[in-house]
């Protein structure tokens, strides 16, 4: 893709700060991090978003993602680590070229908090459960 900034990284149009590089993955560090040792991993085949990539690629990416969590745990004393995913503008998706935020955790950091919302009545509970259900099919 022409316009993306992760495709011009993987050009050498773009400087970054790799730490991880294999065929299909590579992952660097995020230049606005939300945490020191914040991390994406992207696959090197441009996708938009998660429903775009092939599902083949899940298994390589979460053995990956899990080598690499723990890589960062290690080396930032971290006590947690939230991976995070955005498709689509509504849900906060900058770069639109798939990508996984994975983001070193300490106690009292005070990120990522929301506000739980809640349901009116089970009936609206059991009602979406269902749509969302049958959509699956
Ligand atoms: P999104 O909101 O699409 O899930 O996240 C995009 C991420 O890409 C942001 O966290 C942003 O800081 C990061 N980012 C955008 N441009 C660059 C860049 O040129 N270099 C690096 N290393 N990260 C970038
Ligand atoms: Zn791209």
């Amino acid at each position: 893709m022409s316009d993306c900034i992760f495709c011009a990284m993987q050009q050498g149009k773009i400087p970054f700060v790799e730490v991880f590089s294999s065929d299909n993955l590579f992952a660097f560090l995020d230049i606005g991090p939300l945490n020191h040792g914040h991390v994406l991993i992207v696959p090197k085949k441009h996708y938009a978003n998660m429903f775009d990539m092939p599902s083949e690629l899940g298994c390589e990416l979460l053995s990956t993602m899990q080598l690499l969590g723990k890589a960062i745990i290690e080396a930032t004393g971290a006590g947690g680590l939230n991976v995070v995913q955005n498709n689509f503008s509504p849900a906060g998706q900058a770069v639109f070229h798939v990508h996984w935020h994975l983001i070193p955790r300490f106690e009292g950091d005070g990120l990522l908090k929301w506000t739980p919302g809640k349901y009116d009545h089970n009936e609206q509970m059991l009602k979406l459960a269902a749509e969302i259900s049958r959509a699956m099919k």
